[in-house]
């Protein structure tokens, strides 16, 4: 069998509970590489808890998460760093670090504790600026810059961790138009180039539409169903899970659905 047909990321019967509060419950899931996974669901569908089980972060009472075949829970947490890399939803930095120092943290996996950083590091860390167009505030503070230019720095941290799967939950929520559809392409392209698969969250139901090759619709901590955004944007799957009527047009040039209320 070739390697890339087997998954990438599974989930077996995996159940979550936050104290006695069910979130996720009974979800079967394979992932293949060479795919932007989009997971889109209403507030509360348990969305942000499917990626932290994915990243290991959380442990499901029941079922297993496997990452190339293997259990999260038996992944050294430095091995992990270099398999997943997590853009958070709002990441707060309470150090008022510089954007390069931030980006330069990526890298930390692979810095080994004799020999220090090295001249890649450093490569790596400046081309994942110049890719997210970050390189231009590399000297400023954390704190001095604005929510989309955070996002983008943290985007570029996570680049910059080279990571076989790049996971994101909503990382447009503070970009602009142009920036959300130029991270979109940035993103395309390192899964094309060096990524082995993107999983992201989405509440942006067009951008996920515009991004992702396969869509999970979560309800109510269950999957309503996963295929293209041609099988899953459509107006029942939409009223029945998000409670109201969207009208489901074509875009004009790609052909993807958009929804409009
Ligand atoms: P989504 O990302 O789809 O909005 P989440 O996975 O964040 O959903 O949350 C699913 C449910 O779990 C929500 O009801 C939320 O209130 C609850 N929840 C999330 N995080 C915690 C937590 N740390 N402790 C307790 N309940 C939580």
């Amino acid at each position: 069998m070739d390697i890339d047909s087997k998954p990438i990321v599974s989930l077996e019967g995996v159940s979550f509970s936050y104290n006695s509060q069910p979130v996720l419950q009974e979800i079967n899931l394979s992932l293949f590489p060479g795919k932007f996974i989009g997971i889109i669901g209403p507030n509360g569908s348990g969305k942000t808890t499917m990626l932290k089980l994915i990243s290991g972060i959380l442990t499901p009472q029941k079922g297993e998460v496997k990452v190339d075949n293997r259990n999260v829970r038996t992944i050294p947490r430095r091995e992990m760093a270099k398999i997943i890399s997590m853009v958070p939803q709002e990441s707060y930095v309470a150090y008022n670090y510089k954007i390069k120092e931030i980006v330069f943290m990526g890298r930390i996996p692979y810095i080994n504790q004799w020999k220090g950083e090295t001249i890649p590091d450093y490569q790596i860390s400046y081309d994942a600026m110049e890719r997210t167009d970050s390189l231009g505030y590399a000297e400023k503070r954390i704190h001095q810059i604005s929510g989309g230019e955070k996002q983008r720095v943290q985007i570029a941290r996570a680049l910059a961790q080279t990571p076989r799967i790049l996971m994101l939950d909503e990382f447009t929520s503070h970009l602009d138009l142009s920036y959300k559809y130029e991270i979109s392409k940035i993103l395309q392209d390192a899964l094309k180039k060096e990524l082995k698969c993107i999983i992201s969250v989405f509440h942006d139901l067009n951008l996920a539409s515009f991004c992702s090759d396969q869509l999970i619709l979560l309800n109510k901590g269950r999957i309503e169903t996963i295929g293209t955004p041609q099988e899953v944007i459509n107006e029942y799957n939409l009223k029945k899970v998000y409670r109201t009527k969207p009208y489901i047009i074509q875009h004009p040039e790609l052909s993807i659905p958009q929804v409009i209320m």
